[in-house]
This record gives C-alpha cells, sequence and structure tokens, in this order.
C-alpha cells in the first residue's frame, strides 16, 4: 500500500494558510460538504437510515446538521461492509479499532483517502524529511495507527523501522538497541511507551538523554498527557515531544502547533460538539467530540461521534494557523470521589510528574476508594523518603486529604525482566532433535 502512495498530493486538499480566518474556513468546510453528502447517499447506512425514518440523506449544510449523529454502535451494526460507498475493488486497507466483545467497528480507505490520511498525520512542527529514521511503535495488526505513521513517512521520503509495540518479536531490549544503533531520529508511539525506552535504555547501560544523539524528536498519540509528565518525557530524553490526537475510524484529528497547542485539522474535518445531557450540538465548548470527515470516500461519515470528552475553542493562537483548538480529556477527566475529594488521573499525574527530576520517578499506580487513597510510586532508594514527603504534601495542598503514598523500589511496578529480555521469536517447525523441547511444537516462541 505504502509503495503506491502518490508522492505528490492532490491539488484539492487544502493546506494550512489556504484560509486568513475562522470565517474563511467555515465557508471552506460548506463548500467541501456536498460532495460528501452525495457520497453519503451511496452508503447501504445512509441509504436504510434515510429509508427507516423517512427523512432523506441531508442535500444542504442545514439538513445536515440538524440530522442525526453517527454512532459506533451505528459502525459495529454496519460491519463489516455496510458503510462502503465505493466498488470494493477500490479499496486499500480495512482496519478494526481495539475494543470489547461485540462486533468490531470497521473502517476502510481508498489509495485517495490514504493521501488526505498520510498528509494530515504528516503535519508536524518538527518535519518529518527524508534523512529521517522513523521508528513507528504503535500497532500494524487491524489498527490504522502504525500503517499511518508509516505511510506518512514514507511519503516525505523517510526511513521507516516498523517496531509494534504489541509484537512478540519486539521486545524493550530491541527497542532500545535499534533506537541506538540504527540512528533512530523520529519515533511514534504512546507516551508511556517513551518512558518504558528510557527505563530500558538504563536497565542496558544507556542515558536516554546522552546516548541516541541523533534523536530529534518524539511523536505520542493515543492517551491523555498532562504537561508536566509531557515535560519531563522531553527533560528525560533531551528532545521535543510532539502530540496528536485521532482514531482508527479517523485517521488523525489535531496536531500540535510550534506554539505548543492542539490544533483540530478543521479544513479537512467538519468538527463540532456534543452534550449528551442536552443533546445539543455547538461548534465549540466542552462536551463529546463528533467528526465529518471532507475528504474520505471509501466510507463516508456524517457526524460521527467519537465520544472522547474535549473541550474546542476558537481563539486566535500566535502560530497563525486560525483552526480551533482542542483539549483531549478522555478518561483521564473522570473523577472517583474519596474523603468527598474528586481524584482523577490526569490531575495526580500532573503532581506525580511535578516531583524533582532527581528524584527519577517514572512509573507510578494509584487505587481510589470511598474512604483511602493509595500510591505507589518507583523511586531509587536514596530519594524514596524525599519523594513520598513532598508528593503527600502535594496530595494534601490539591485535596486537602492525607494520601497513603509508598516508594516502591524499581522494578516493583514495571519489572526489570520485562526491560531487559531477549526473547527469541522464532518459526513454528514440526520435528525436532534428540534433547529437544518438542512441546513448542507449531508455535511461536
Ligand atoms: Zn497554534
Amino acid at each position: 500500500m505504502t509503495e503506491t502512495l502518490p508522492q505528490t498530493l492532490p491539488q484539492t486538499l487544502p493546506q494550512i494558510g489556504d484560509w486568513a480566518d475562522f470565517a474563511t474556513l467555515a465557508k471552506l468546510q460548506r463548500e467541501r460538504l456536498p460532495a460528501i453528502l452525495e457520497l453519503a447517499a451511496k452508503s447501504p447506512f445512509y441509504r436504510a437510515r434515510a429509508a427507516t425514518t423517512g427523512v432523506p440523506v441531508p442535500q444542504t449544510y442545514e439538513d445536515f446538521i440538524a440530522g442525526p449523529l453517527t454512532t459506533k454502535d451505528d459502525l459495529r451494526g454496519a460491519y463489516p461492509y455496510g458503510m462502503l460507498a465505493v466498488p470494493a475493488q477500490r479499496l486499500a486497507t480495512y482496519h478494526e479499532s481495539s475494543g470489547t466483545a461485540g462486533n468490531p467497528t470497521p473502517s476502510y480507505y481508498t489509495a485517495e483517502d490514504w493521501v488526505d490520511l498520510a498528509e494530515r498525520y504528516a503535519r508536524k512542527h518538527v518535519p518529518i524529511q527524508a534523512s529521517d529514521v522513523f521508528f513507528v511503535r504503535t500497532p500494524y495488526a487491524l489498527m490504522i495507527t502504525g500503517h499511518l505513521a508509516h505511510a506518512a513517512a514514507r511519503m516525505h521520503g523517510a526511513m521507516v523501522v516498523p517496531g509494534d509495540n504489541r509484537s512478540l518479536a519486539m521486545p524493550y531490549s530491541r527497542v532500545v538497541r535499534v533506537l541506538h544503533d540504527v540512528g533512530v531520529t523520529l519515533t511514534w508511539s504512546m507516551a508511556t511507551e517513551t518512558l518504558l525506552w528510557a527505563a530500558a535504555a538504563r536497565a542496558n547501560g544507556w542515558e536516554p538523554g546522552r546516548d541516541f544523539p541523533a534523536l530529534r524528536a518524539l511523536f505520542v498519540g493515543g492517551e491523555p498527557l498532562s504537561p508536566a509528565r509531557r515535560k519531563r518525557i522531553s527533560e528525560v530524553w533531551g528532545v521535543p515531544v510532539v502530540e496528536e490526537y485521532g482514531s482508527t475510524e479517523t485517521g488523525s484529528l489535531a496536531g500540535e502547533c510550534p506554539q505548543g497547542n492542539l490544533h483540530l485539522w478543521s479544513d479537512r474535518a467538519l468538527f463540532e460538539v456534543y452534550d449528551p445531557e442536552t443533546g445539543v450540538t455547538g461548534t465549540e465548548g466542552k462536551g463529546q467530540l463528533v467528526v465529518t470527515p471532507l475528504y474520505r470516500e471509501a466510507m463516508p461519515l456524517l457526524r460521527y461521534n467519537i465520544a472522547d470528552d474535549v473541550e474546542v475553542s476558537y481563539v486566535d493562537c500566535a502560530c497563525g494557523w486560525q483552526l480551533p483548538t482542542v483539549r483531549v480529556l478522555g478518561r483521564s477527566s473522570f473523577a472517583y470521589p474519596v474523603q468527598g475529594a474528586r481524584i482523577t488521573q490526569a490531575r495526580l499525574e500532573e503532581l506525580v510528574f511535578a516531583l524533582p527530576a532527581e528524584h527519577e520517578v517514572l512509573f507510578w499506580r494509584a487505587k481510589a476508594e470511598p474512604d483511602r487513597l493509595r500510591i505507589e510510586i518507583e523511586v531509587p532508594a536514596r530519594h524514596r523518603d524525599d519523594a513520598v514527603a513532598v508528593l503527600t504534601d502535594d496530595v494534601r495542598a490539591e485535596y486537602g486529604i492525607t494520601a497513603e503514598v509508598t516508594g516502591v523500589a524499581p522494578g516493583s511496578l514495571v519489572p526489570l525482566d520485562v526491560l531487559t529480555a531477549v526473547q527469541d521469536v522464532v518459526k513454528p517447525r514440526a520435528l525436532f532433535g534428540p534433547g529437544e523441547d518438542w512441546d513448542k511444537a507449531l508455535l511461536y516462541a
């Protein structure tokens, strides 16, 4: 797929700078919308919905905005090809979101869709260049994320090192060896991964900020990231951390500007904010993010509710992009009550990573119960008393409660052998010789 990707962009895709202000941007969206509505009319799902409700697939912006949302359940109900709006032979890739039980959430794209996808992902203020060695450390199986970064890096001529984070073939010892020996310049992963690499580097005798001189930036996404944790990751590795937000059903939806703000790609998709309590949608404020991709043909989505909690604002940013900013709250904004205080992961993460860098705290966990809050931090013995005292004080100052903070030895939360193990993954075989363990017949590893 990546090899057949056009190297130049179709002229039809808007680029940052094509509009001067939010009003022009809105005009651009409305001009594009009819093409998407026309495509949606070819989708069996939207045709069936029109037939059931008696309300035709919308043809104008006003009809569209008054129409129903498309939900994740709708996508599941249309599994596998109920949303398909082009001849099946035009499809380039098929994906599913990571999910729980029941029908999967499918998504599929044409080669033309892939140009928009790859180009959106590649919008980074640390640009991907032909000289880059790009390490992809997100899943390749079914999900889009690995392929997205792969395609974007190839589009810009970089060399890709595929390093899937869910593959037996790529334990952490191998990750840090590749980062070090192959001269990786850019990486793509969840933020948590970069801390695991730091610990794995140290476990293998390397210092992250010193022994990886080729590294230019860490691209991260897939989980909420507090400013303090992001700052710590950047300090540990000595390079910028560049954030990105998206989903398998849509690809990249927002990226970071040089000012460090996350902007929605509103030239490529129309965004709304849905309040599940009132059922009202608007263009800004807090609520669930609703997205209508504007340059997607295989699987048109009208007002797709991603159901991530976000806050969208239309404010001028010094970057001059004239794109709305978004704060992704996700599950990290979910509050557990403890002694009357409302404890969120986002705020606790902020407090943990506000500890002085020299305490070397990278990993933590907490358990919130109605009458007690337990927090464990991994911290070397020489800093343990200090780190525990500071965090206990900070939690008390923030929440007015006394948490049970415990400093545990490094390796307690993230076992050392996970960071250092060199697992051999071999191809399956059936015939074994004397003294060999044939219990592994036909299976990997
Ligand atoms: Zn900006």
